[in-house]
């Protein structure tokens, strides 16, 4: 598996925003901070928490996240779905 900087990056966000799945959250403090986001360092795409302060850092992007699924395909995987509001 080759993927470009920018795809594992555009994968990973994709995962973060589908809302449909676990989203990776950070290691010091999953429940305040928000969900990690990828960027480059040292040549490499890790995960980042950005709240202040906080240095955690992922290096290791679960496989699932850099599959070419569809956002439909990571929702029946993972048994998680998201179902539209009823009409009010
Ligand atoms: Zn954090």
């Amino acid at each position: 598996m080759a993927l470009s900087h920018e795809e594992i990056i555009r994968r990973v966000r994709r995962w973060q925003d589908a809302g449909i799945v676990h989203p990776l959250t950070c290691g010091n403090d999953a429940q305040h901070h928000p969900n990690l986001e990828p960027e480059m360092r040292d040549g490499q795409v890790v995960l980042a928490c950005r709240a202040p302060g906080c240095t955690y850092v992922q290096h290791w992007i679960p496989e699932c996240i850099l599959s070419d699924a569809t956002e439909e395909q990571l929702a029946a995987s993972h048994g998680v779905m998201d179902l539209p509001q009823a009409p009010q």
